[in-house]
């Protein structure tokens, strides 16, 4: 049902390599491209890319919260 309304060809800025991609997955109210999410899921937690990424997705993650 629907499987065919998931697939648009519109361009996406995916909020690691700010990039506009087509391809890519959502996360909360953003995107990232499959390039980033494999280099996310490949890149080893010691890799100083790695803090890169989570800082990015922190940012998404945790919207600002004002208390
Ligand atoms: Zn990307």
């Amino acid at each position: 049902m629907g499987e065919t309304l998931a697939r648009k060809n519109i361009d996406e800025t995916c909020i690691v390599c700010e990039q506009p991609k087509t391809l890519g997955i959502h996360l909360f109210a953003s995107f990232i491209c499959s390039d980033c999410e494999k280099d996310i899921i490949q890149t080893d937690t010691n890799d100083p890319k790695y803090k890169y990424y989570i800082n990015q997705l922190k940012s998404v993650i945790k919207p600002e919260i004002y208390s």
